[in-house]
């Protein structure tokens, strides 16, 4: 079997999910790295990674959604909430700049009092104030999705508006795992799957850019993470042929269990690398393949061996720091920690809304 595998990967040819099924049960660790290190080297050098400085905003942790895996979110009445206002955001992202981040990511909870002009007022007043020093993933399409929906227009309007009032990016973050039995266990107030890519083409269509994510190690099966890799591969697939935008890159991270209701441990570094390798190898459409600093630490530059290109360096993150994620700001030592392992760690770029056409 391994063999008909290697030969499909030589060939560049696709791996289904019976082979990812049959990679993740009988492969050992080494044909994992050889495998997703032959895919990564279509699109980069081997011995070379990239990356960024990042931090994520949090603007605020009212949220009804009411995930069971989320320590971050405070239902609305609850004595610890917040919402953050223009000013405090800009302190915060002068923070970020100052340790040299260029991306600043926004992440918040469901908060049902605001609405899209609430967000397009921010974001315009913030990109006033910093120009182009920093590139901004706005929201994620689960935060779009909910805004478009309590103001009461579709995807496709609430994109345009968005695009119209100067936002570039609408990140593929709180995807977690897509499919649509595991949401209804811990997420049923989020959105169904579906939904979920009908909001993330509105955003490609509207020509602004976004990127896919997942998130492992809750209680999710391995068909319930082929299936989100197979219907993300798909929608990419589908997107390519559109000539449109297309997303950017793919980021895995993992789920920290600490504070939250779901609870439960955390998966090993083991088991992270070897899903990377699965990722990279399945997910042949995507030209970046990105390994988490921010929940593995530096055991994240190992996921350079196991097919990842990039990664980021964090600066904050409530969401994960309330789950028990660690974040250093010493941020030469965590790229020692490539350099150690023989690849070249390039700063780059935020890549272009255009990335991959
Ligand atoms: S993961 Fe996001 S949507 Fe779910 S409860 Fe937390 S803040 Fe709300």
């Amino acid at each position: 079997m391994f063999d008909a595998i290697s030969a499909k990967v030589d060939q560049g040819r696709r791996i289904d999910r019976a082979d990812a099924a049959w990679l993740w049960a009988h492969a050992t660790d080494a044909r994992l790295q050889d495998l997703a290190s032959r895919v990564r080297a279509r699109f980069h050098p081997p011995d070379r990674a990239t990356y960024l400085v990042m931090g994520i905003v949090n603007y605020t942790n009212v949220c009804v959604a009411r995930c069971d895996y989320c320590a971050f979110y405070r239902f609305p009445g609850a004595p610890d909430t917040y919402l953050l206002s223009e000013e405090q955001v800009a302190e915060r992202i002068a923070g970020i700049i100052g340790l040299g981040g260029t991306m600043v990511s926004f992440n918040g909870g469901f908060h049902p009092h605001l609405r899209i002009e609430d967000y397009t007022r921010l974001f315009q007043g913030l990109r006033a104030r910093f120009d182009d020093t920093v590139t901004y993933y706005e929201m994620t399409v689960a935060e779009f999705m909910f805004i478009c929906k309590r103001t009461g227009i579709s995807y496709a309007d609430g994109a345009r508006r968005f695009r119209d009032s100067g936002t570039r990016w609408i990140s593929g973050g709180g995807a977690e795992v897509l499919a649509d039995s595991f949401r209804l266990r811990h997420s049923p107030g989020k959105y169904k799957v579906e939904d979920f890519y009908a909001a993330q083409a509105a955003v490609l269509d509207a020509g602004l850019g976004s990127t896919a994510t997942m998130v492992i190690g809750f209680d999710e099966t391995l068909d319930e993470r082929l299936e989100h890799l197979d219907r993300l591969r798909h929608f990419q697939d589908e997107r390519v042929a559109s000539g449109g935008n297309r997303l950017a890159s793919f980021l895995c991270w993992t789920y920290k269990p600490w504070n939250t209701e779901l609870g439960g441990g955390e998966i090993s570094t083991g088991e992270y690398l070897r899903w990377l390798a699965i990722c990279r190898i399945f997910l042949d459409n995507f030209t970046h393949l990105r390994t988490s600093v921010l929940t593995r630490n530096e055991d994240a530059l190992l996921g350079l061996r196991y097919g990842a290109d990039d990664f980021d360096l964090p600066t904050e993150d409530e969401v994960t720091q309330k789950a028990g994620a660690t974040i250093s700001h010493e941020f030469e030592r965590i790229l020692d920690s490539a350099r150690k392992l023989g690849f070249t760690a390039v700063h780059r770029a935020p890549l272009a809304v255009t990335a991959g056409r």
